[in-house]
């Protein structure tokens, strides 16, 4: 399948400039998002739709960045978009979701009850009702059982396309996953927030506003840090055929951008 790299949402924290990586698929069956960064409502209402959030990590609110647009330029409509694939519901993932209120959105089941009806102040806190008043379509998923690349649970997405696999990778969310994408000749690991930097894999320096943020916002923890040791093997192997990436590096946004632009050589 073709996978468009689109960054979704500039972002700053102190010494870290981010991107929000969205994949926009063409499949048989219409286009997929993986995540959507940012949205025009978010644009339009940051106040209501992102809350304290945006003093934190001050967003650019630019509607050229949003996936709506980004998708328009490839010459697609926003119908086209049939089927997203949310990493998790953090608002600088799902701000897009208005966006494209027909598209079936898919996620964890897990992740879904944290949203709905959270538990914990974290999640009291990080969930914005807003985001979901639209009243997306829905379809959870509970990846179990299958195995993929060392992953214990995961599900292919049978119903969007035979490849693309919901990877359970909990931690920054309680039901936080990972999404494979079959980009031909190599597959594209979407690891959403389960890194922020590729140093927090490979032992580079990370900046310390990267590591205080990856700690105050992590459901949990230890989970979290057994989730990046297999993601930190699964990379150290090194194979050709994957690349890993995150939704919020812009060094490994850039790189996936480039060999798309290759045709993945
Ligand atoms: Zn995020």
């Amino acid at each position: 399948m073709r996978v468009h790299h689109l960054n979704c949402g500039t972002m700053r924290l102190p010494g870290a400039r981010l991107v929000c990586h969205v994949l926009a698929v063409e499949t048989g069956g219409g286009l997929l998002l993986v995540d959507t960064g940012f949205g025009t409502a978010d644009i339009a209402e940051p106040a209501r739709r992102t809350g304290a959030m945006r003093r934190v990590v001050r967003p650019a609110f630019d509607p050229r960045e949003t996936a709506l647009h980004q998708i328009r330029e490839l010459g697609f409509r926003a119908e086209d978009v049939t089927h997203i694939v949310a990493t998790h519901f953090d608002l600088d993932h799902i701000g897009g979701l208005a966006d494209f209120p027909e598209a079936q959105v898919h996620v964890t089941a897990a992740e879904a009850r944290g949203a709905l009806s959270p538990a914990t102040l974290l999640e009291r806190g990080r969930y914005r009702r807003t985001q979901l008043s639209h009243r997306p379509r829905l379809v959870r998923h509970e990846p179990t059982g299958e195995r993929w690349r060392g992953f214990a649970a995961a599900r292919q997405l049978t119903s969007v396309d035979d490849g693309v696999v919901l990877v359970s990778m909990p931690g920054h969310t309680r039901g936080h996953a990972a999404v494979a994408v079959d980009a031909g000749g190599y597959w594209v690991l979407h690891c959403g927030d389960t890194f922020y930097h590729p140093g927090t894999l490979d032992g580079t320096p990370v900046p310390w506003s990267l590591r205080v943020q990856e700690r105050l916002v992590a459901h949990d923890i230890r989970e979290l840090r057994s989730s990046q040791a297999r993601v930190a093997a699964l990379r150290a192997a090194g194979t050709e055929e994957l690349m890993v990436v995150c939704s919020h590096d812009p060094a490994l946004f850039e790189a996936a951008r480039a060999r798309a632009a290759t045709g993945g050589r």
